[in-house]
């Protein structure tokens, strides 16, 4: 007879447990979302370590998130009853692969204490070589090929490895040359960045067969949460690890690694993940378990139901059945409302949250995710107003975003001249030529008269003190300053806002821009304009915004969470608020266009990935109008809204104070008027297990095409925020 189960084990379904107790072999756990993938991995851990089958320093286990890290290494401890001691590789990707690199720099051509360079020094390294090569850096950015090189890097590729058209598309095919300047001008600085973390890891394990098969043998157990975002260096890192020493009559010992992960859930193909090393796992760990779980424990039925009709409308997935015994008749159906505007979505919202902390919820329960970050600062001004305290998760609060507070920068030196930090963050961004001599120059005329940088600036520039080049950009940031300061009180403020960002040749900058990050950043420096027709003057904005930032943001603090879709991942709330539903934002445009269909198919599995985050209630937002640059759009709801079956959903009176206009219009764009002759979702979702069970494996080739923009941010509060955080 058995002896009773430990307790970590009692709980579980028999899926779990089979997927926690097979401990020995490959196994992949392919199953949707809130089934319990990561709680099986931290048993997993748990039970591996209980059973003395490995010390902790022998198991590798990788999470997507060090905040996921984090909670994994505290349950395991909980679990097992007692401080887990140490568990030196769980952790990201990236900080195992820094431990990694730092234990063997030398075969790198670094030392052990390299630095590991933020996208701006990385930008401005690369310029350096641009230039010294003689190349024109306006015809040539440096930002593009700084992208370009995080591209390769992603994919494993060392310069002498990228393709022959990539090499060829960028200098007039000096792209492989300034890639090699690039790894060795970064050995000569005993630096790397971030793609390097992976790569040079990989390269070091390829080389050195000895140092490989120490790691082989020291990593019993591997194991790998959100599998389905590994990218192809990721993978081949793994792969490498993943292998087992030979023993000595020459037979190899099983390899003990478990990945977890969701197809549907597959949402950084825009950063070169590969869903189809999912696919690959059984041909690549040859006797392959594969488990599946379908129960959620997460989500009501109509949450579930809701979200499973929605991914049903994309066609490259592995398919999978999910159920919940959490059918309660008096669950709430998923909500969707109209709002007119974001404002009043942003006030709406708001009131529900109140409400509902006033029947006892707490604020940490709450979560509203936005598919991009400009949307978040109509609720940071909402929830100021109303004191309601608040956390961004996975990145900046938006006005304490880089673009933001260069720009706000530009607003205070022009409201209030005599603000020297202002006038120095922005006297050389975008950049003017204006090195830190000339810049010392202005500092130290100011300091000996007592007066501020602006005014030194100005009688710097009537002298000949300052050298041509930095005199004459010097003579332009200052007549534009004193010019744009004489508008202030006849020029509307948001006009003057706008123009001042066009004429330092700000909005350039980023329009010439093309990492990523750069058209989140003129979406959030529009909306930073917008939010000033809210105000009066120049001057009662800055100081609304000063108040903002004075907000306390506070780990302890019982406050609502605010964060992107892509950082919600893998987490969970009681109640989940999803605004601008609507068409160009969600999906968004920029993923149309650029990807096309596997651009929309990626855009409705963010979709489920929000639907999916909520426990017990769920709110869907969409407005009828939004406002931009000043002038009303009218908008169309999200084609997602006719994805979602009528029997979860519940269309919300409208609770507008504009007379129902709210109402009427979304009865003339009725987002479900087609999907009353689709069948239930009860139907529809048998239909669907039977045809994907047949279905299971035979999805064919790639369908996930990197799209060259993403939310800013987002992917850093993931795999990349975890080495060094970023604005
Ligand atoms: P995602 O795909 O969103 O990452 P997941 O598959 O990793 O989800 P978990 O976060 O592990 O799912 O689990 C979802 C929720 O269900 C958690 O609150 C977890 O504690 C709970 N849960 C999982 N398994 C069980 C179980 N057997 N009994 C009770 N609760 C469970
Ligand atoms: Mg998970």
């Amino acid at each position: 007879a058995r002896a009773a189960a430990p307790g970590y084990l009692q709980g579980l379904n028999p899926e779990q447990r089979l997927a926690v107790e097979t401990t020995e072999g490959p196994l992949l756990v392919l199953a949707g979302a809130g089934t319990g993938k990561t709680r099986v991995l931290t048993t997993r851990i748990a039970h591996i370590l209980s059973l003395g089958l490995a010390y902790p320093s022998q198991i590798l286990a990788v999470t997507f998130t060090n905040k996921a890290a984090r909670e994994m290494k505290e349950r395991i401890g909980v679990l097992v009853g007692g401080a887990v001691e140490g568990m030196p590789w769980l952790g990201t990707f990236h900080s195992i692969g820094v431990k990694i690199l730092r234990r063997h720099a030398e075969l790198a051509g670094l030392r052990s204490d390299f630095t590991i360079l933020d996208t701006d020094d990385v930008i401005r390294l690369i310029k350096q070589l641009i230039q010294a090569d003689g190349l024109d850096d306006k015809r040539w950015p440096a930002r593009t090929f700084a992208n370009m090189i995080d591209g390769w890097k992603n994919k494993g590729l060392g310069p002498s490895e990228i393709p022959e058209g990539d090499a060829r598309s960028f200098a007039n095919g000096k792209g492989r040359q300034l890639y090699q300047a690039y790894q060795d001008r970064l050995k000569t600085l005993n630096a790397c960045d971030f793609g390097d973390l992976l790569c040079h890891p990989i390269r070091i394990l390829r080389a050195n067969p000895d140092i490989l098969r120490e790691y082989n043998a020291r990593f019993k157990y591997i194991l790998v949460d959100e599998y389905q975002d590994t990218n192809t260096a990721q993978y081949m890192w793994l792969r490498l690890l993943a292998q087992r020493p030979q023993t000595q009559r020459g037979e190899k010992e099983p390899i003990n690694i478990c990945c977890v992960g969701d197809d549907d859930q597959s949402i950084y193909g825009w950063r070169g993940a590969e869903v189809d090393n999912i696919l690959r796992f059984e041909k690549d760990f040859p006797g392959a378990s594969v488990v599946r779980l379908e129960r959620n424990y997460r989500s009501t039925a109509h949450i579930l139901g809701a979200a499973s009709h929605l991914i049903a409308h994309n066609e490259g997935r592995l398919g999978k059945t999910l159920f919940t015994e959490a059918a309660n008749p008096d669950d709430d159906r998923v909500h969707v409302h109209a709002a007119w505007d974001s404002e009043e979505e942003a006030r709406a919202v708001g009131e529900t949250i109140e409400q509902a902390q006033r029947r006892g919820h707490n604020l940490n329960d709450m979560a509203i995710l936005v598919r991009a970050s400009f949307q978040m600062r109509e609720f940071e001004d909402r929830f100021v107003t109303l004191g309601l305290n608040y956390r961004v998760v996975g990145g900046p609060r938006f006005y304490e975003r880089l673009e933001i507070r260069d720009a706000m920068a530009y607003f205070r030196v022009v409201a209030q001249p005599a603000d020297d930090l202002a006038f120095e963050r922005v006297v050389n961004t975008p950049k003017r030529g204006l090195g830190e001599a000339a810049i010392r120059q202005v500092h130290d005329y100011a300091r000996a008269r007592d007066i501020p940088m602006l005014a030194a600036a100005t009688d710097l520039v009537a002298t000949e003190e300052l050298k041509p080049k930095p005199r004459s950009a010097l003579k332009q940031v200052v007549d534009n300053f004193n010019r744009w300061h004489s508008l202030l009180d006849s020029k509307p403020h948001t006009e003057l806002a706008e123009m001042i960002l066009d004429e330092s040749g700000y909005t350039a900058m980023w329009q010439n821009d093309r990492t990523a990050e750069a058209p989140g950043r003129l979406e959030n420096l529009k909306e930073l304009i917008r939010s000033m027709e809210e105000y009066e003057s120049l001057r009662s904005f800055l100081e609304h915004v000063a108040l903002v930032m004075d907000a306390e943001q506070n780990e302890e603090l019982d406050a609502v969470n605010i964060m992107t879709l892509h950082s919600a991942k893998g987490l969970e709330f009681e109640t989940v608020f999803l605004p601008g539903w609507e068409e160009g934002l969600f999906p968004h445009q920029r993923s149309l266009d650029e990807g096309g269909r596997s651009g929309l198919e990626e855009e409705r599995r963010l979709a489920y990935v929000g639907l999916t985050r909520a426990k017990k209630n769920l709110h869907i937002w969409f407005v009828s109008n939004r406002r931009i640059h000043g002038m009303w759009q009218s908008t169309i709801p999200s084609r997602f809204l006719e994805e979602l079956p009528e029997a979860h959903v519940e269309v919300a009176e409208s609770s507008n104070s504009y007379g129902g206009y709210g109402q009427s219009r979304f009865d003339r764009a009725d987002p479900f008027q087609n999907s009353y002759s689709t069948p239930g979702w009860q139907r529809a979702q048998q239909n669907r297990s039977e045809a994907t069970r047949s279905n299971w494996g035979s999805r064919s080739g790639a369908n996930v095409e990197r799209i060259g923009y993403g939310e800013a941010d987002s992917g850093f509060g993931a795999g990349r925020g975890s080495v060094k955080g970023r604005t």
